[in-house]
């Protein structure tokens, strides 16, 4: 089955209307990774190392089934959003994932389901751009009451939310998802390439149609809804919680360090944890020697000193003879 299907430059206009909040977007590698055998997202970035910006030709790619994109909720110059997208990924994913849409449906909100791997992803749609904390203070109050339970807080399962923060500073990004319509490259053959949304035929035609006709959230009736609620105590915290680290796509046998290490968090721009050539030698007990860039995961440094060499040799992927010596 072919997973490329004709869209038009007017679809991506549509869909970018509906969807698109800012220009920063992740691509999602059609090879699996070589160890994980996972289709991991990246940023893209020019020849020249510069970001690249979304544009209606990338959009239109993505519906066609050329590549596929993930976007991120937050626009960092307002905080807002334009939509909210509920994911739900485990074994009763899509009973929670209805009861949800039902009480959603009952305060007014209309919200659209679409299929993935196990579960699916429910999304909500604003009709302008609306505070990412007011409808992230909406849907855990929702959830709270369904005791639909969300990730997070030490559970293992449970909906994750989209934004994931209440706000994203000025070169931050927060965490992307899979933009909807187009192909997964991890769900090809098995499952048709793409999911769906249940409210229409399976077309782009439909589909878009489907998405345009949907009612959109006004901010004031979100505003209503939680007039006096704020986010609940125990997430409070997880809001600030960072993103976790980006993937970049490999050229053919690169060492990415992010694949060797569990990072500990964020501190500025870097991701911290334990320096794996420190702890072979017994040291960086407080782990947070190694820094990686936060922007340009290939770079890493150990603070007290390790070189690239230590730290590869570490991980029993050394640094191959020639040029380096
Ligand atoms: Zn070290």
């Amino acid at each position: 089955m072919d997973h490329r299907l004709p869209a038009t430059l007017q679809m991506a206009r549509e869909f970018s209307r509906l969807f698109v909040n800012r220009r920063a977007y992740t691509v999602q590698s059609q090879r699996p990774h070589p160890e994980s055998g996972r289709h991991y997202y990246y940023r893209p970035k020019s020849r020249e190392d510069e970001p690249v910006e979304l544009t209606g030709e990338t959009v239109r790619k993505h519906l066609a089934g050329e590549m596929t994109i993930g976007l991120y909720a937050i626009n960092p110059a307002t905080q807002r959003c334009k939509w909210m997208a509920i994911d739900a990924d485990y074994k009763t994913a899509l009973d929670d994932l209805i009861k949800l849409q039902r009480q959603l449906q009952t305060d007014g909100i209309a919200a659209a389901l679409e299929k993935s791997k196990r579960g699916g992803h429910l999304w909500m749609l604003f009709e302008q751009p609306v505070l990412a904390y007011d409808a992230r203070v909406y849907i855990y109050h929702v959830a709270g009451k369904l005791a639909v339970q969300v990730k997070g807080s030490g559970l293992a399962e449970g909906v994750e939310i989209f934004p994931k923060q209440d706000q994203v500073r000025r070169g931050q990004f927060g965490n992307a998802i899979r933009a909807p319509l187009g192909v997964h490259w991890g769900a090809r053959e098995s499952r048709g390439w793409r999911y769906w949304y249940y409210g229409a035929d399976y077309s782009l035609e439909h589909q878009l149609a489907y998405l345009n006709g949907l009612p959109k959230v006004k901010e004031t009736h979100l505003r209503a809804m939680i007039a006096g609620k704020s986010i609940p105590q125990e997430f409070a915290q997880q809001a600030e919680r960072p993103e976790s680290p980006r993937y970049f796509e490999p050229k053919q046998g690169e060492f990415r360090i992010l694949d060797y290490v569990q990072v500990k968090r964020q501190a500025g721009r870097n991701w911290v944890t334990r320096c794996p050539s420190c702890a072979a030698m017994g040291h960086d007990k407080s782990g947070d020697n190694l820094a990686i860039s936060v922007e340009e995961p290939r770079k890493y440094c150990c603070w007290a000193g390790c070189t690239r060499d230590m730290i590869r040799a570490a991980l029993g992927r050394p640094v191959a003879n020639g040029r380096l010596r």
